[in-house]
């Protein structure tokens, strides 16, 4: 199934034709204070409610997709994790750039980092760029969306924690600064447009990236070739942070990062996941 949050938050299912179902009415009532977070309650109850939602999903109704306002699928995550230098050739381009002072370690070597939930945003939204003259790159990026929480989660049963997938952005200042400061800025992680539930997604090392600037192909990868793969990156992080659910974890971007400039659409589309285009233009 395909779960999107739109307009005041509600929680739909996107169908083949191309419509929203409401889901909102499975949940219970939240004052408006905490209508972000209702994701974060689908998703914990989702073992329960799964069957209504189908039931719902394929009775048909709904709206055109085109007649809502899509935000981020997990607009109020409690956390988000992300894998560093995760992909060989990423990691080439990073020791032969400019833009990184010192040759970064591999992904084996340096863990995991966190960047600001609040950094999350939606295909509506605009990507902000705070600096005018600094380099801001995209990185492409498979991002998990935890269901079962968790902590030191063993790497056998580490898949079996994720609810979904979706299509993310890591927006990244270059530069000397900290990772949790350049790429934790507002909007800095674009994701969507949905959550594909796992079931629908049989091996998450077996998808194909790509992401285009404008009209330009820039990115273009395979899930295959992560350094640290999606069952150790839970076990690793978990072991750290304790996991919850609609946690996200953005698993590292592959080779062909780039700069992106005030105007430029940045579009990233995965296999069987799906897409996302998101708008950047310079912070006021
Ligand atoms: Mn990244």
């Amino acid at each position: 199934m395909r779960l999107v949050s739109y307009d005041d938050y509600r929680i739909g299912a996107l169908t083949d034709q191309d419509s929203v179902v409401d889901l909102t009415g499975l949940l219970p009532d939240l004052p408006d204070e905490f209508r972000p977070m209702r994701m974060l309650l689908l998703i914990e109850r989702w073992d329960a409610l799964r069957p209504q939602a189908e039931a719902l999903a394929a009775s048909g109704g709904g709206v055109p997709l085109a007649s809502v306002r899509l935000l981020a699928p997990v607009p109020a995550p409690r956390k988000v994790y992300a894998q560093p230098v995760n992909y060989r050739a990423h990691h080439e381009e990073m020791q032969n750039s400019p833009w990184s002072g010192t040759a970064p370690q591999v992904s084996s070597d340096q863990g995991m980092f966190l960047k600001a939930s609040s950094a999350v945003s939606g295909p509506n939204d605009p990507i902000l760029l705070p600096y005018a003259d600094r380099v801001i790159h995209h990185e492409s990026e498979l991002v998990m969306v935890i269901g079962k929480g968790g902590s030191a989660i063993p790497v056998d049963d580490a898949l079996g924690h994720v609810f979904g997938y979706a299509c993310g952005l890591d927006m990244t200042v270059r530069g000397p600064e900290d990772r949790s400061k350049r790429k934790s800025f507002d909007t800095f992680a674009p994701t969507g447009a949905c959550v594909v539930t796992a079931d629908e997604v049989p091996d998450p090392q077996d998808l194909e990236i790509n992401l285009w600037v404008n009209e330009e192909l820039r990115q273009h990868a395979f899930t295959r070739d992560m350094i640290v793969d999606c069952k150790n990156q839970i076990a690793n992080m978990s072991w750290v942070a304790r996991m919850e659910p609609g946690d996200l974890v953005f698993t590292g971007t592959p080779e062909g990062v780039g700069p992106v400039a005030p105007g430029d659409l940045v579009t990233i589309s995965i296999s069987g996941v799906g897409e996302l285009s998101a708008r950047a233009q310079a912070r006021e």
